[in-house]
Formats: structure tokens, C-alpha cells, sequence
């Protein structure tokens, strides 16, 4: 469909090509057929909201093509043992983590970037697509999906075999790597290089672009999720205190830290003593938490590291001048861009709105189908 046109003025275009064609009195009923049924797929294009897809492994975002971001929910599923239902999907599955009864269990079903449980994955983007389109049925959208650059063969074609069951009309993977360096306005169709570090739930993905193309790529297994996993062990050691997921998260967020902070901060959490089994409340300063965030950091800055001794000379000089720009929710770590900039000697910025990057990245490629074409996941093994 011609940008800027209205269904009505589609329809009409489509009516009267198919009678100038007709008046010319010749027999040529498969052009008209043609020329009705290419107007009439741009019509229904125009109706089925297209969809950009994030599947992350902690948020699942799904953009729609003319109104943004629809959904941005926690990419959680609460299935019941028993009857193997899903009983809350997102938002609701989060608050049931860590509270939920016996028969319950919620399922982070893309764990550490790859598909952990491919039956509660596709359950879950039906789920998000169905929201999207805001119950109606009918429409069968193109859809978009960023995946995770580790992603196996197998697990590539799950995803976009459930996109098609929830009646996808095409289905077009995306690296996130390629989407989120669009969605953070890096020119990635010049030839320089752009070096993007996506610091999500389950992996740091860190990528090196350059036309169109992803030039170097490393996934490291360690990012948010294993930030408040080592505040959960920290703690436990320290004060003999369990605490929650959620708990860990907050605390993170809160107080935690790459670097010292200019304002020492403190918290006051709760949780269960182990010794006395009882519920207790300790106070935590953004110290402690620093150290016990210093593996994970660590972990970051070295893979950063690794990248840029791994990329080939004349776009290293290119990353000299541009810098590094950082992505994800993990990036919003406070001093983490301070930490990096000191590490590596490089400018280093943070995109927008790191937890939309890929979602909008993939958002601008379903109205720039040129774009998509080039960037596009095609399977062929990346350079490494
Ligand atoms: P994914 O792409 O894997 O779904 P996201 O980009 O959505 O991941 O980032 C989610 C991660 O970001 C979570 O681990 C979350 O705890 C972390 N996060 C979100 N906000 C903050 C913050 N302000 N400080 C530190 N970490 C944050
Ligand atoms: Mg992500």
C-alpha cells in the first residue's frame, strides 16, 4: 500500500484500475485479477496490524505497526501441574513467582537466551499476539520476531512455527543484536563500525555492525538474572538471610551498582533467617551490593574487552570515534557506563529507551521492508 492512502482510497484505486482496464474492451481478466487481488492484499495489510516482536528472556515486547508499543510484559508463565493450563501469562505470572502453591509453577520459559521450554514458549507468544490484536480474530499480521544470536536451528524454527500457528501470515526473524542497533539510532547500513552491548535478563549480547551486516558477535550467559542471583547468594552468606527473585531484583535496581555511587544509599529487606527459620529484616548499603555484583560486572567488562580485540582494525578505529552504546534493562545498572567508559578508554552512551531498543528497532523494519530484506536471519553461521 502507497504510504499516506486510506483504505477507502485503496478500494477506489483498486475499483477503478480494474474498470479502466475493462472499458479498454480487450480480454485480459488476469491482469484485472492481478491488479484487484494487489490492491485488495495491500487493503487487508492495511487491516491486520502488522507486529515487531522482542521475545527477551525477561520481557516480551510486542510492537504494532501505526500504534507502538502494545505489550511489554514480563515473558513469565504460570502453568498448573495438574491439568498442564496456563493460568496467567506476563504481568500476573510475575507477581505469583516465589508465592505460588503447590500445584502452580511459573516458567521463565526463555531462560539464558535460548528456548528452555519450547510447549510454554509458543503458548506464550500466542498469548502476546492475541493481546496485541486486542481480541479480534480475523486478521493474520506480518510479524516480525527478534531472536537471540545463540539461538540453535531447532529453536529458530519453534518460534516460528508457533508464530505461524497463531496464524501469522510471514514470519521474519530478526537478530536482536541487528534490531536493537536500529531501535538505538545507530547507521548501521554505513560503512563504519557500531559496537552494541545488550545487557537483558539472561545474556550480555555484544555486537559489532557494519553494512547491514553483523560483523563480530559474542553471547555471554551473564547479565540481569545472574546479577540478582549473586545478591541472593551474597546475602545468604553473608547474614544467613533467604531472599526471594523479586527481592534480589529490587534491591539491584535500587541500590546496586558498577562503580561507587556519588551518595552512599542503603536498604532496609527482608527475608527468612536460616538459622532461626523466622522472618527478619537486615539493612544492605549499595557497598555490599557492589561487591556482591563484582563477578557478574566483571564478567561484562571482559567480554567488552574480548570484542573489541577480536574486531578487525579499521572498524575498531571506527568504535574509537563513535563509541560504545549500551542497550537492555541490565544497562540501566547505575555506573555501569562509567565503569565501562573507564575500562575500556572509549566513549561510551546508552541508547533511549534501553528496554524498547529491539522491540523498536524491529518496529521501524515492518515499515521499511528494504530494511528487513537486508538484515533479515537467514541461518548462515556469523562470523565469530
Ligand atoms: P531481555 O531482553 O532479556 O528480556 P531486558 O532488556 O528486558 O531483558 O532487561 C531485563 C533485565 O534488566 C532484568 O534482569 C532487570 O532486572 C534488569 N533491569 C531493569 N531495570 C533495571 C535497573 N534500573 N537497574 C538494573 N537492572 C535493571
Ligand atoms: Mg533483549
Amino acid at each position: 500500500m502507497l504510504p499516506g492512502r486510506s483504505a477507502r482510497q485503496e478500494i477506489n484505486h483498486a475499483i477503478t484500475s480494474a474498470i479502466r482496464i475493462f472499458r479498454k474492451g480487450e480480454d485480459r481478466s488476469g491482469e484485472v485479477l492481478r491488479s484487484v487481488s494487489m490492491n485488495l492484499r495491500s487493503i487487508f495489510s492495511l487491516f491486520s496490524s502488522d507486529l515487531a516482536i522482542d521475545l527477551g528472556t525477561a520481557n516480551t515486547l510486542v510492537f504494532a505497526r501505526g500504534r507502538g508499543i502494545v505489550v511489554s510484559e514480563p515473558s513469565i508463565v504460570a502453568i498448573n501441574k495438574v491439568t498442564h493450563k496456563v493460568e496467567a501469562v506476563g504481568n500476573k505470572a510475575k507477581e505469583m513467582l516465589g508465592r505460588t502453591p503447590g500445584n502452580i509453577v511459573a516458567i521463565r520459559p526463555m531462560k539464558d537466551g535460548v528456548i528452555a521450554d519450547f510447549e510454554v514458549t509458543e503458548k506464550m507468544l500466542q498469548y502476546f499476539i492475541q493481546q496485541a490484536h486486542g481480541g479480534k480474530q480475523w486478521v493474520s499480521p506480518r510479524i516480525v520476531i527478534g531472536i537471540p544470536s545463540e539461538i540453535t536451528q531447532v529453536e529458530r524454527r519453534a518460534v516460528e512455527d508457533s508464530a505461524y500457528r497463531a496464524k501469522a501470515s510471514e514470519v521474519y526473524l530478526v537478530e536482536e543484536a541487528m534490531a536493537a542497533a536500529i531501535g538505538a539510532g545507530l547507521p548501521i547500513t554505513e560503512p563504519h563500525g557500531n559496537m552494541i552491548v545488550d545487557i537483558g535478563g539472561g545474556t550480555t549480547d555484544i555486537a559489532v555492525i557494519s553494512l547491514s551486516g553483523i560483523v563480530y558477535s559474542k553471547s555471554v550467559r551473564v547479565a540481569g538474572n545472574e546479577m540478582d542471583e549473586s545478591i541472593i547468594q551474597y546475602i545468604k552468606r553473608k547474614y544467613n538471610l533467604l531472599i526471594g527473585e523479586r527481592t534480589a531484583e529490587q534491591i539491584k535496581m535500587e541500590i546496586g551498582s558498577a562503580a561507587p555511587l556519588e551518595e552512599p544509599k542503603n536498604m532496609e529487606i527482608k527475608g527468612r533467617n536460616l538459622i532461626e527459620g523466622i522472618p527478619k529484616t537486615i539493612v544492605v548499603t549499595d557497598e555490599e551490593v557492589r561487591e556482591a555484583l563484582a563477578d557478574s560486572v566483571a564478567t561484562i567488562v571482559n567480554a567488552v574487552r574480548v570484542a573489541l580485540e577480536r574486531t578487525p582494525p579499521e572498524l575498531s578505529a571506527d568504535i574509537v570515534d563513535r563509541g560504545i552504546v549500551l542497550t537492555g534493562g541490565g544497562s540501566l545498572l547505575k555506573k555501569l557506563d562509567m565503569r565501562l567508559m573507564q575500562e575500556t578508554g572509549l566513549p561510551v552512551s546508552m541508547a533511549e529507551d534501553p528496554l524498547s531498543s529491539v522491540v523498536l528497532g524491529a518496529g521501524m523494519m515492518l515499515s521499511d521492508f528494504d530494511l528487513l530484506r537486508r538484515v533479515r536471519w537467514d541461518g548462515a553461521t556469523l562470523p565469530s
